[in-house]
Order: structure tokens, then C-alpha cells, then sequence
């Protein structure tokens, strides 16, 4: 049987540090002797917004800068980027890569990303979506490697190397992606469905700080100290979700992957190089648990009762808001606004994609669990 996942230590982000993980990770999933001379490989990495890399929000770039040389040494041309929230243009992507430290991509002798071309993809195998907006700049490469940061995330509990594909999307068409698929599971299907079209030939993980908490913008960093890579970028979540002590049913598109037996059931039926264990951990901060539970079918009156208690949703602290209104830009569904310089959610119309909470570039959205939902799980 052949290695589906390797897990190595990397104390930190010191370039030779970061190569010698990589290299270390991939060299029981048989390196990287698939990259021919000429070719053009994209690395779509994990770029949220305009982060630093201490945040730990983004990819860090000594891991793209490293990854580079390994592949410019195979002879391949490298392109690094990803479509943030935001437009999908030169300005707003630019800014991005500065504020992201991308810098270290071009000394590596790699390229940011510099073709904002849209399509429209085809994908008649996908379960939940065969047709949606697509940065043509992966369409273009001859190989793609999925490079995704490790961290919480509002809605998905989870981000990691599946989600990491919602970057495929041009950005300002995220949010109708959201609005089509309001429902926790239905938009986890969509990204195994984007991640399943990207097929991506390699999956790699910055472990090494991962984000805890508010992610997957405002959370807080935590030391791992590890480079993952995989075949896959199922396998490689659900090896992640167990490190940051998730089982499947609180990763819904891991949940997803075993559904569709996209990963076994559990992280111990993959073949494994090295020791997962010693870099899981355990009380990793998890954000509220995601239920996005479906109260349709219920009357007017139960189904705000319904929603009080037990719905997770957006929470505004009004002291941190600045009445950006960041967040009203980003919402699908019309609930985010700012009244008198202060966000306001409309509950009713909410759909609790959390992609206010995202954006806020103030921290001032977190995920909200209702006293009943926490004293019922108990
Ligand atoms: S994005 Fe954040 S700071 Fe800006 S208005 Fe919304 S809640 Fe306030
Ligand atoms: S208010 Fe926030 S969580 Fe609710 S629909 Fe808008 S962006 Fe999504």
C-alpha cells in the first residue's frame, strides 16, 4: 500500500527549516519525480485576505518560497495565488501578496499570479454542483498543489486543504455560492465537489502555526510544529481534523469525504509516515459547534423560538465595530448592515455563512452558540 499521508516536524519558519520539512513530508509520497521540465505548476494557497503571515491566517510564505525552489530545481515553472474575498483583479490580489509577505515567491524564482481571467467550469460528475464561476489560472496549469493553512473556521469548524478550493471561486461570486447552497452540509458537499474538480496532484499543510479560536481571520495562533502532505486533500483533513481534536461529525466536509468515500471513516485506516499523535492537540480552541440547523419546516413563532435557542449565528461586539460595513459587503443573504456606525444582523435573513465574521477586518464578529444549545449539548 502505498503512503497516503506523511507528517514531519518543523520548528519554525526559517527557509531552510521549512525546506528540509517539505522536502522530508514528501519523500514518502514518492517526492516530486511527476515534475517534468517546462511544466507549469500553480500552487493554490490559502491567501484570505490582506493577512500577515504572523497572523497565521495565511499560508506562510517561506512555505511557497520553498516548495518554489524544490520545483524550480524539477525545472517547472511556478505560479503561486489564490482569489481572495474581494475582487478578482490585479489592484485588490496585489495588495494581498504584499500584505501577505508573497514577496518570498518571487525571490524563490517563482510568480504571483497575474491572470484575473474568469470561467465557467463544467463538472457533470459533481454531486452537488456541474456547473460555477472558476479562476481560469488553474485551469491554465499543467499541475496543481494544494498548499492550505490549518484553522478554525465559523461555519465549517474546519479549514484546510478541501476548503482551501472555495479559492477557485472568483471572489466576489463567493457569495452567491453561499446563497445557493445556505445549508451546512450542502455547501460542505460543494467544496468537495470544487476540490474533486481541481484535483489537485500533490496536497501539502502549513501546520506549523495553526489558527485556534475566531478563525479563520481572528483567531489566535497556535504553535504545531508540523508540514503535512498527502495524496489527497481528504486524507490530509482528516488526519488534520484529529490533530486539532475534531472528530468527522464536527468537520462536516470531512463528514462529507467519508460519506462519499472520498478518506475512510477514521485517520487510522490511511497509510501514515510518521507520528500524528505526537503533534495532535487535543484542546485545540474550537469555534462554537456549527449545527446551521434547518428550522424551515417549523410556524412563524416556534421557528424564532427555535432560532433564539439553539441557532448558532453572528455575534456583533459593538465596541470593536468600527461601521466599516465590511461586513454588509460581503453578506449574500442582505443581513449585514450598519445603522448609526454599528453592524446590525437581521436574524431572519441571516444564513450563517459567517462570511461577515470572516471579513471583519476588525475582529468584531464571532460565532455565537445560544445559552439552550450549550446547556442541551452538555
Ligand atoms: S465589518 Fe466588522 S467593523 Fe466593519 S461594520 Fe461589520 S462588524 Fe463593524
Ligand atoms: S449576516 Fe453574516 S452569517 Fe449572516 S448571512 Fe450575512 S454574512 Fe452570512
Amino acid at each position: 500500500m502505498s503512503v497516503n499521508v506523511s507528517i514531519r516536524p518543523c520548528a519554525d519558519y526559517a527557509p531552510e527549516h521549512v525546506e528540509a520539512a517539505i522536502a522530508a513530508a514528501l519523500e514518502p509520497l514518492g517526492g516530486l519525480d511527476w515534475v517534468k521540465p517546462g511544466m507549469t505548476v500553480a500552487i493554490k494557497t490559502n491567501l484570505i485576505s490582506r493577512m500577515a503571515p504572523e497572523s497565521a491566517a495565511v499560508t506562510h510564505p517561506e512555505c511557497l518560497a520553498a516548495l518554489t525552489r524544490l520545483l524550480i530545481r524539477r525545472g517547472a515553472r511556478v505560479v503561486a495565488g489564490d482569489s481572495s474575498g474581494g475582487p478578482f483583479n490585479a489592484a485588490w490580489i496585489h495588495a494581498v501578496y504584499s500584505g501577505a509577505g508573497m514577496s518570498a515567491v518571487t525571490k524563490a524564482g517563482g510568480e504571483l499570479n497575474n491572470d484575473f481571467d474568469t470561467m465557467e467550469a463544467v463538472f457533470p460528475e459533481g454531486k452537488t454542483v456541474k456547473r460555477f464561476p472558476y479562476t481560469a489560472w488553474l485551469h491554465r496549469a499543467d499541475a496543481i498543489i494544494d498548499f492550505a493553512k490549518l484553522k478554525t473556521h465559523g461555519m465549517a469548524n474546519m479549514t484546510c486543504a478541501v476548503k482551501n478550493f472555495f479559492g477557485s471561486i472568483p471572489g466576489t461570486r463567493k457569495p452567491e455560492m453561499h446563497y445557493m447552497h445556505q445549508s451546512l452540509e450542502e455547501f460542505c458537499s460543494m467544496l468537495c465537489d470544487l476540490a474533486l474538480y481541481n484535483a489537485p496532484r500533490l496536497t501539502l499543510v502549513d501546520a506549523v502555526d495553526c489558527m485556534e479560536g475566531n478563525g479563520p481571520s481572528h483567531g489566535t495562533p497556535r504553535h504545531m510544529g508540523a508540514i503535512i502532505a498527502a495524496d489527497t486533500p481528504f486524507n490530509a483533513d482528516l488526519v488534520c481534523a484529529h490533530l486539532i481534536g475534531l472528530d468527522a461529525t464536527d468537520a462536516p466536509t470531512v463528514a462529507e469525504s467519508i460519506a462519499r468515500g472520498l478518506c475512510p471513516a477514521d485517520w487510522r485506516g490511511l497509510d501514515i509516515s510518521g507520528d500524528v499523535e505526537a503533534f495532535a492537540i487535543p484542546d485545540f480552541k474550537k469555534p462554537p459547534r456549527n449545527r446551521n440547523i434547518n428550522f424551515s419546516s417549523q410556524s412563524p413563532w416556534l421557528r424564532a423560538f427555535l432560532r433564539r435557542g439553539f441557532g448558532t449565528g453572528p455575534k456583533i461586539n459593538r465596541g470593536m465595530c468600527v461601521g466599516c460595513g465590511k461586513c454588509a459587503g460581503v453578506c449574500p443573504a442582505g443581513a449585514a448592515r450598519v445603522l448609526k456606525g454599528k453592524a446590525r444582523i437581521d436574524a431572519k435573513k441571516c444564513i450563517r455563512c459567517f462570511c461577515c465574521q470572516e471579513f471583519c477586518p476588525k475582529g468584531a464578529i464571532t460565532v455565537h452558540r445560544p445559552l439552550l444549545a450549550r446547556i442541551t449539548a452538555k
